[in-house]
């Protein structure tokens, strides 16, 4: 079965079709300034080996986006397959999901109503997700279609990790807990490290690390996240590329009450101003910060040990809270690709049985980084969010 995965932004709309039986990517691609001047796809036909192609054609919605993708995966040239019939099912990438959906599901009219009813949990992203899943169902108006959500797999959390000790009411009221984010990374990590280490998964603990861009780390036991430290919105946990990540709530007060700043001013800076970029004053990129920190920018050094010193707290935090770990797994641009921070978010858990050998975590790709007599396995295993969506869309199809 070929599967459509879609990933729909506000003026933006990703693509791969993935052939689910050889698990292959058959090509994919990205419409960019849908609804803006300028609108172009940018198309890859991986089936042929073909070059990166770029169409500019205005896109005026999400509808002539999709049309463009359909037109693009048929074209005798640079398409794959010959008519768009043969797209067996779509997998639309949804963020947030609330407490209506606790795993991936075939989207129906009741969906799309319980889809609403999350959409001010994620007012900047889910309504574009919903738009594109309309815009879908337009064009091809019998091709199953699943929703698979970022929050979906945080969501067999036990209360005793997702309730804030605020009063209870704002938990009924608001709905104000945690959630956690990039939940179809760390299952799709989580669920490779069970391959790689052959075991049944109820017998091992695990903790994910996807550090990218935006970063969060999981507890994952026995298959099931217990823990995450992304909570109502993605800006807990971590510090990330530009997000503060966790702090004293009073600060955000203090800032309001006493140092005359908007909510929307002190939002922003938590968001786009602060994290390893706010810190270093160099960049949000850690690879431009590793440069900065090699030539002595100091501020950058504080930036890359605020980073892994907050990672080690949260693996040794969910250590302790499932009561052992098995296997540590790097993922996401920083996690697959900076083996300097992986020692150092590794280096003194010892102690727990964390041992690196540093000759393996320069390798690329998916490997065992751990030293021979590492008592807990470290794995770097690349993240593939559109291969784990188009497999529970295969899943969820089969089963109907
Ligand atoms: P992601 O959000 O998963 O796409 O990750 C993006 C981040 O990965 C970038 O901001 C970089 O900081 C980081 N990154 C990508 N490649 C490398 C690399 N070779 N070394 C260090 N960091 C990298």
């Amino acid at each position: 079965m070929k599967i459509l995965v879609i990933n729909a932004g506000s003026s933006s709309l990703k693509y791969q079709l993935i052939d689910i039986e050889e698990k292959n990517v058959l090509a994919k691609g990205l419409c960019e300034r849908i609804g803006i001047e300028g609108s172009n796809l940018q198309h890859t036909c991986v089936a042929k080996g073909l070059d990166k192609i770029k169409i500019e054609k205005p896109m005026k919605d999400h509808g002539d986006a999709i049309q463009m993708v359909i037109d693009a995966l048929i074209d005798p040239e640079y398409g794959v397959i010959s008519s768009m019939d043969e797209i067996g099912a779509v997998g639309h990438h949804v963020v947030h999901g609330a407490e209506e959906f606790c795993d991936s599901t075939i989207i129906t009219e009741a969906v799309m109503k319980a889809l609403d009813k999350c959409t001010p949990l994620a007012p900047l992203h889910n309504p574009p997700n919903i738009i594109g899943i309309r815009a879908c169902q337009k064009i091809m108006p019998n091709v199953p279609m699943v929703g698979v959500f970022d929050t979906a797999f945080h969501q067999t959390m036990p209360p005793k990790a997702y309730m804030y000790a605020l009063p209870y009411e704002f938990y009924k009221e608001y709905g104000i807990r945690k959630y956690g984010f990039h939940g179809t990374s760390h299952k799709y990590v989580s669920q490779k490290a069970v391959e790689i280490l052959g075991k049944d998964a109820k017998d091992l603990k695990i903790v994910t690390c996807h550090l990218g861009n935006g970063s969060s780390i999981s507890a994952v036991d026995g298959g099931k996240c217990v823990d995450t430290s992304m909570g109502f919105t993605p800006l807990d946990g971590v510090p990330m590329g530009t997000r503060t990540g966790a702090m004293d709530p009073a600060v955000v007060t203090y800032l309001i009450s006493q140092k005359g700043m908007s909510a929307e001013e002190v939002d922003a800076v938590m968001n786009k101003k602060s994290g390893v970029a706010g810190i270093s004053g160099v960049s949000s990129d850690f690879r431009d910060l590793s440069k900065a920190a090699k030539e002595g920018n100091e501020r950058a050094q504080l930036a890359l040990d605020m980073f892994t010193y907050q990672v080690k707290k949260d693996i040794g935090a969910y250590a302790a809270a499932m009561g052992g770990v098995d296997a540590i797994v790097f993922t996401a641009g920083v996690g697959e690709n900076d083996a300097s921070v992986r020692a150092a978010i590794t280096e003194g858990l010892e102690f727990m049985g964390v041992k690196i050998d540093p000759e393996k975590n320069q390798t690329r790709g998916t490997v065992d980084i751990s030293a021979d007599d590492s008592k807990v396995k470290t794995l770097v295993i690349p993240t593939d969010e559109e291969m784990m969506i188009a497999i529970d869309t295969k899943r969820l199809v089969d089963a109907q």
